[in-house]
């Protein structure tokens, strides 16, 4: 039901082929399978089902009602294409406002077509779009609140993320080119190449670092390397980026700051740990040769057009603050994604543009919004591993993605590939379950009293209370625990997803 496992999924995330490819996944950390072999690989799940929705062409059918609100979008980044996707579900009018020239925030201008092609990208925009969003492009919004207005728009979801990189002064003479890894990666992005030398050097330890590094690498420079003032264990980056770019050839000199720069001759001092963790000077130099250097050390907030917007507060980095429900300080306009305090990525932009617009939605209802109403909506009934009643075990290694070889990795063609429809199969099947009934028939095989009926496919079962005597046997066969025993005497008949015994 490959379709269905879409839709599914598509009640969250509008974005499931890009996101199989750049989410890092912590879900699969807190799948109960790691504590048997490994977490079930739900982003290759998300990737196939995500890439077979565009070869067939799925769509997401017209919202049921048209409110008749209007909400102006402001970025068209993966937190801006969230709430718009989840505002026009609502039956809301949404217009999106992107200053660039295509779509997708640092989706398309940061993230390398490396770990995700541009065709993916834009066969989800196109999709989003043809719910009837507008996305206007080349539109930089300088006067939010006048905007607003013109357009008589009810309400707004602001998501410009994060887009001025973080300079440094480092004392020079002569150096070659400085640039900043954004901007960098939004130029090679656009197709440019920038003449950079034959020695290349990224300054940072984050993910960016990493994309710009492999970035380089890909460019045919003779040295692409990394300078980075902590260790591996102490790096923003997740491990796997650093060992990908290890592999594809980039030299990251770990424990290293920039002291000054003559030329091409780059004076770094070795760092070392100290007992909190924090890299500290040790008096010792040496040189580096670099021809250019790009800066990869984080974005802040672009604030021209916000200063001009009454009631906004920023915390100290910078970031504007929102409630819990994602509203700034003035009322109406929301925002989430990268330009708010929380760990950035598309996963999180995405999560905020999701709860923005059920929040949004209730304001525009005139409700008081519900707090935290985005989260808990879809949770029914959490049951981790020590709650699983595990009886039997299962060898079932997980399935994982080819790759291109590092020697392979000299272009922008994608690095990793999906997974087979089999291999997706196969993987689906590993899942635990956790809570959720998957109809495998235990608790009607173990009843002694005949008390449980099927109901057939996708319908769950009935429990005939009169004959339940409360044996447990139900309950102590049942997998998953999608099963609860309560002294209460009722007649029930619950879907499969919640089966629920209540016994005398
Ligand atoms: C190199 C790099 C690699 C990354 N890799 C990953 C990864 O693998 N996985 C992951 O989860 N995250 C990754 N991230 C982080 C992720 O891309 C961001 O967290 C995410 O894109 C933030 O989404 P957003 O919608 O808040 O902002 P953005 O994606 O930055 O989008 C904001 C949009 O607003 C537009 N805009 C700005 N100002 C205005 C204005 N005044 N008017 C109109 N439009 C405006 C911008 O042009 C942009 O399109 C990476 C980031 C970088 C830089």
């Amino acid at each position: 039901r490959f379709e269905d496992a879409w839709r599914t999924f598509m009640k969250n995330n509008p974005l499931p082929a890009t996101h199989g490819r750049i989410c890092y996944h912590p879900c699969e950390g807190g799948c109960s399978r790691v504590h048997v072999d490994d977490g079930v690989s739900i982003h290759s799940i998300e990737r196939f089902l995500g890439d077979m929705a565009i070869e067939q062409n799925w769509h997401m059918p017209a919202p049921k009602i048209e409110t008749g609100k209007k909400v102006l979008v402001i970025g068209a980044g993966p937190s801006g294409l969230t709430a718009a996707y989840h505002l026009r579900l609502q039956g809301h009018t949404v217009e999106i406002r992107e200053a660039a020239p295509i779509a997708g925030g640092m989706m398309q201008f940061g993230i390398p077509a490396y770990r995700l092609p541009r065709e993916v990208l834009a066969a989800e925009i196109a999709r989003i779009e043809s719910m009837g969003i507008s996305i206007t492009l080349n539109h930089r919004v300088e006067d939010l609140m006048a905007e607003k207005q013109e357009g008589q728009f009810d309400a707004v979801y602001l998501a410009i993320g994060a887009h001025i990189g973080k300079q440094v002064d480092i004392p020079a003479r002569d150096a070659g080119k400085v640039l900043d890894a954004v901007s960098f990666l939004r130029e090679t992005g656009m197709g440019e190449k920038p003449v950079l030398g034959r020695r290349v050097a990224v300054y940072g330890g984050g993910n960016t670092a990493m994309d710009a590094a492999r970035t380089v690498k890909r460019m045919g420079v003779d040295e692409a390397m990394i300078i980075y003032r902590r260790d591996r264990d102490h790096m923003p980056a997740h491990s796997f980026e650093a060992d990908e770019a290890e592999a594809e050839g980039v030299n990251i000199h770990w424990l290293r700051t920039i002291q000054d720069i003559e030329g091409s001759d780059f004076n770094v001092e070795i760092m070392e740990i100290g007992d909190d963790g924090r890299p500290r000077p040790t008096g010792r130099y040496e040189t580096l040769a670099v021809d250019s250097l790009i800066l990869a050390l984080g974005q802040d907030v672009e604030r021209g057009m916000l200063d001009r917007v009454p009631g906004l507060e920023f915390d100290r980095w910078g970031s504007l603050t929102v409630d819990e429900n994602m509203m700034t300080g003035c009322e109406g306009l929301f925002a989430g994604g990268d330009m708010v305090p929380s760990d950035r990525t598309a996963t999180i932009a995405v999560g905020h543009g999701k709860k923005a617009a059920r929040c949004m939605g209730e304001w525009l209802q005139g409700k008081a919004v519900r707090e935290g109403a985005a989260a808990r909506e879809n949770v029914k009934h959490l049951v981790d591993y020590d709650g699983l009643h595990l009886w039997y075990r299962t060898q079932a290694d997980r399935q994982h993605e080819d790759a291109l070889s590092p020697e392979q990795r000299n272009d922008f063609r994608e690095v990793v590939h999906g997974l087979t429809e089999a291999q997706v199969r196969f993987e689906a099947s590993r899942c635990f379950s956790c809570g959720n009934c998957f109809e495998c028939d235990g608790c009607f095989g173990a009843c002694p009293e005949g008390a449980i009926t099927k109901l057939g496919k996708g319908e769950g079962y009935q429990v005939n209370h009169d004959l339940c005597t409360g044996c447990l046997a139900c309950y102590n066969q049942c997998p998953c625990h999608a099963i609860e025993m309560q002294a209460v005497q009722q007649e029930v008949s619950l879907p499969a997803m919640a089966v629920r015994m209540e016994v005398r």
